[in-house]
């Protein structure tokens, strides 16, 4: 065995993909119409994988020289561009603006931390989290503290100032990570006054906090959650904002692996510097990121008749979404799921998840176990399929 002393024996496994490939089997054995896979969080209707028919028209079309060569460590300035609008659209704030590309959202988180925080840093997330933050912050050997997402179903703002004082008395940089609006795996949003509470806070504080938000799932939460953009620019100069923002999920483009992290501050040495090493990092890291990603965006946002045909395709599968979320939200015991607003998951509260998850695929339902309860797929099942769900939960957890 060759590993070092940290990975040494380690196993891979992905509670995720553990049970969908279990889900497949159990499919394989009884018939696909007689199981319910709420396991990815990728965009299906009726088992087959939905892409954007008007992002998938623009790929043959793609400029073969440009998709093959490199692109620049921060990314092609085109895409910098038609990144930024796809993110704000007209929500733009009023402060200095940077981005960088970065290859995927998951890419983003990784350059963010390692280069805002230092080495056994701990570094802050709610409770309800998307599990792969803890791989990569630990991968990078940093450490993950979390904070009490929801108090009486809304944000919990008590609980997560007090575990900014605790971590900021024992390092230098607080960094925060807030998957919203649409987060996964609860599907809250923070509302517009919970927002203006957290950056009076913020404010407030003597400390330098990095206030990374991580809004992979933004475009399929009402646009107008965008309003954040103009609040943040009301951020003091003690608190810089890293978006990561990823075309993963709005355009349905999971593989390419293409992403910007955008920063916020008014001073513009904090963006030049921001630009500086996160590309130090790209090229250090991965090389440089997907060009057919980049260009695709690029694309999209020069041909206004697309682009327009894309926003109704983005608003028919977010209607679809909240029909789904419906059919569940009506049927399941209101007590015990967490404090629903958009987006492509929802989760359900309880004490034993592993035990839940175990018992729902003993009637063929397939979910992911957190560490609070369990994360219910609304992107990947039907709406006939959700009110099964919900009603096998109620019976178990009742
Ligand atoms: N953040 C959250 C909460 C996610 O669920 C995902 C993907 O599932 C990502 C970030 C990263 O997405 P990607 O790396 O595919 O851009």
């Amino acid at each position: 065995m060759f590993a070092n002393s940290y990975k040494q024996g380690m196993i891979y496994e992905d509670a995720i993909l553990v049970n969908h490939k279990e889900a497949l089997q159990r499919a394989a054995e009884i018939g696909k119409e007689n199981v319910i896979n709420g396991t990815l969080g990728v965009l299906f209707h009726k088992t087959t994988l939905v892409t954007f028919d008007t992002v998938d028209r623009l790929i043959p079309h793609l400029d073969v020289k440009g998709i093959s060569a490199y692109t620049p460590q921060q990314g092609l300035p085109d895409f910098l561009d038609a990144i930024r609008y796809f993110c704000f659209q007209e929500y733009f704030p009023s402060t200095g603006v940077a981005s960088v590309a970065v290859a995927g959202g998951m890419g983003g988180i990784r350059q963010a931390i390692i280069n805002y925080t230092e080495i056994n840093d701990s570094i802050i997330v709610p409770d309800w989290y998307w599990d792969p933050y803890q791989g990569i912050i630990e991968d990078n050997n940093r450490k993950i503290e979390t904070f009490r997402f929801f108090e009486n179903q809304s944000f919990d703002l008590e609980n997560f100032k007090q575990k900014i004082d605790d971590v900021g008395k024992k390092q230098e940089n607080v960094f925060i990570i807030l998957n919203t609006p649409a987060n996964n795996p609860t599907g809250y949003s923070l509302t517009m006054e919970e927002w203006d509470k957290i950056i009076s806070h913020l404010n407030s504080l003597d400390k330098k906090i990095i206030l990374f938000l991580d809004m992979a799932y933004m475009d399929f939460a009402p646009k107008e959650e965008k309003q954040v953009f103009q609040k943040l620019a009301h951020l003091e100069a003690n608190v810089f904002t890293i978006i990561d923002y990823t075309i993963s999920k709005s355009l349905t483009k999971y593989g390419l692996r293409t992403a910007a992290l955008i920063g916020l501050h008014k001073n513009k040495a904090v963006l030049d510097e921001f630009e500086n090493i996160i590309a130090i990092s790209n090229r250090g890291n991965y090389g440089s990121v997907n060009s057919v990603g980049q260009l695709l965006v690029v694309e999209l946002y020069k041909n206004k008749a697309l682009l327009n045909d894309y926003y109704n395709e983005l608003d028919h599968w977010k209607t679809v979404l909240n029909k789904r979320a419906e059919a569940f939200t009506n049927h399941i015991n209101k007590g015990i799921i967490t404090p629903y607003k958009s987006g492509f998951f929802v989760s359900i509260k309880c004490s034993s998840p592993p035990d839940l998850t175990e018992q729902l695929k003993k009637e063929n339902i397939f979910l992911v176990p957190l560490k609070k309860g369990a994360r219910v797929a609304l992107c990947s099942m039907e709406e006939d399929e959700l009110v099964t769900t919900a009603k096998t939960l109620n019976k178990i957890l009742s």
